[in-house]
């Protein structure tokens, strides 16, 4: 079967190529949309925080038109929040002001897959790419019925272990500490006073080695809670699962505050931590690849929602422009470099600080944290590194000596 674009996998990535792109092509360009799961964007493997429109365009101030681009309709809205708590692993809070809401992520998800639908896309569901050979994808449907696809565009928007990347030589081999493995629970009931406009982030061994544990409040007293771990940082028994339980039943403010609450819903996933990829294009296959896939994250929280919307929505263009025979494939890598390159690359950079002044240890983290204020934290939550930390950076080795 041959077709102009074949977009694999549904998530925020692929699901934003599929809408942009459908509604700028209109019939012009024949697209294949492709999701191994009967659902795409479901079960929702996601903490649904989105940073407002005022917060994008402070995080990514060249993305044309950074408020529009990122208000979402009511509709996909469950809360809208307006603070976040970093909390030490001792249990003291630093609270900083920062604007963001909580998705429906999923019904938003299924909204941009029909909007390309509605353009006339083929969909296709419980659909897997199992095989590049010669440029030709191989695709098995229900009772394994498989079919071969010719497209002129590959998009690999196929998530954090993605195939196309890996069969088009883009992959990057990564250590583990660049991977975040998470737990979530979509938990409801929550009866205890609870600060509905408030993100909740929890740091410490007990509760999310290597990363942090969360707690992001949904409408109608719910909330999505879960942790992180790395791997390289865990000691002994401990586990994602046993993370996620300490933060629920012993943490001394969160337990408080989840007590008598329900789990409803359980999900686990591995969230990409390391750089973006170097080459997100391959012209041998005029393959492009989108979101976590090409691990375009802001890594100091896991946020991949964003440069997903990014990455796709230039994609998307870049692919329109092609097919037109206006520009070549390669534009893509420059435009979103252009876009977000900068704050991902700010983001990462974050992550090592931590990574090296905490050297995993409580110790280190509450003596690090004890000196921060909010106007701190306000700078971490937009992905730059204050004053005093950098000031502080060259002598680590010394502090940390000090600090046991
Ligand atoms: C627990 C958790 C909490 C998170 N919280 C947040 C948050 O609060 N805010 C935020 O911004 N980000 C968050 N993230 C990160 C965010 O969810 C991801 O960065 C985002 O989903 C990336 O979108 P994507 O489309 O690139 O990949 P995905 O969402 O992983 O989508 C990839 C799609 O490809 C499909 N697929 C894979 N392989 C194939 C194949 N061979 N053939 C066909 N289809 C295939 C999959 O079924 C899937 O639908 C969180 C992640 C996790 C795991």
């Amino acid at each position: 079967m041959d077709v102009d674009v074949l977009i694999v996998g549904l998530g925020p990535a692929g699901a934003t190529v599929l809408s942009k792109l459908s509604r700028i092509a209109g019939s012009e360009i024949s697209i294949l949309a492709i999701d191994h799961r009967i659902k795409p964007g479901f079960p929702v493997q996601c903490g649904e925080f989105m940073p407002s429109p005022k917060e994008m365009s402070t995080l990514m101030p060249n993305v044309p038109k950074t408020k529009d681009f990122f208000t979402f309709d009511k509709q996909f809205i469950s809360t809208n929040t307006k603070t976040i708590s970093f909390f030490t692993p001792e249990g003291r809070v630093i609270k900083t002001p920062f604007e963001g809401y909580t998705l429906h992520r999923g019904k938003w998800n299924a909204h941009l897959i029909e909007v390309g639908r509605e353009y006339g896309t083929e969909v296709w569901t419980s659909a897997c790419a199992v095989d590049m050979t010669n440029n030709k994808i191989t695709v098995v449907r229900e009772h394994g019925r498989s079919v071969q696809i010719t497209p002129r565009v590959i998009v690999g928007a196929d998530g954090v272990s993605s195939r196309i990347a890996k069969w088009t030589g883009l992959a990057e081999k990564r250590a583990d500490k660049h991977f975040v493995i998470v737990k979530q629970h979509l938990m409801t009931d929550i009866e205890n006073e609870f600060d509905s406009t408030d993100i909740q982030m929890f740091f410490g061994e007990k509760y999310a080695p290597g990363a942090y544990a969360w707690i992001i409040p949904k409408s109608g007293n719910s909330a999505n809670v879960g942790a992180g771990v790395r791997l390289p940082m865990l000691k002994g028994k401990m586990n994602v699962s046993k993370a996620l339980s300490n933060l629920i039943n012993e943490h001394p403010i969160a337990s408080q505050l989840l007590k008598g609450a329900q789990i409803d819903k359980t999900i686990a996933g591995v969230v990409p931590v390391g750089l973006p990829f170097q080459k997100t294009v391959n012209l041998n296959s005029q393959t492009l690849l989108v979101g976590d896939a090409a691990c375009q994250i802001v890594s100091s929280v896991g946020g991949g929602i964003p440069p997903s919307m990014v990455a796709g929505s230039i994609a998307a263009k870049t692919i329109a422009d092609f097919l037109h025979g206006t520009c070549s494939l390669a534009e893509y890598q420059t435009r979103w470099h252009k876009s977000m390159l900068k704050v991902l690359i700010s983001a990462y950079k974050l992550r090592q600080f931590f990574d090296k002044i905490s050297s995993g240890k409580d110790s280190r983290i509450q003596w690090y944290m004890n000196r921060l204020k909010s106007g701190d934290i306000n700078k971490v939550v937009h992905c730059a590194i204050p004053r005093k930390v950098s000031l502080a950076y060259p002598f680590v080795r010394f502090l940390n000596w000090l600090v046991i």
